[in-house]
């Protein structure tokens, strides 16, 4: 199943939860939202790999500057400057 980011994530068509999945529905086949109870019990069975799972997570380069800034707390100012690469440090700061 593909991954995809969605911030906020949708709601869940079936009982208006926050939606985790975006897959094709058991017997209905039409394709819903649904949260991972209803994705249990609605879309899981039978369409396996079928569809795209939601995560929120934040772009690769707000995760690179919380890296950086962990390890800053850290005091491990080398792996801060690896994590940076060729960027300036400074600009993550
Ligand atoms: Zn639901």
């Amino acid at each position: 199943m593909k991954t995809i980011v969605k911030n906020p994530l949708p709601t869940c068509d079936i009982c208006r939860g926050t939606a985790k999945y975006d897959a094709p529905t058991i017997g209905r086949g039409a394709w819903a939202y649904m949260c991972v109870r209803c994705y249990e019990v609605h879309g899981s069975a039978g369409a396996a790999g079928v569809g795209f799972e939601f995560t929120t997570e934040a772009t690769p380069e707000t995760d690179r500057a919380e890296e950086i800034a962990a390890a800053i707390e850290n005091g491990d100012i080398d792996l801060a400057v690896s994590l940076a690469g060729d960027g300036d440090l400074l600009d993550y700061l």
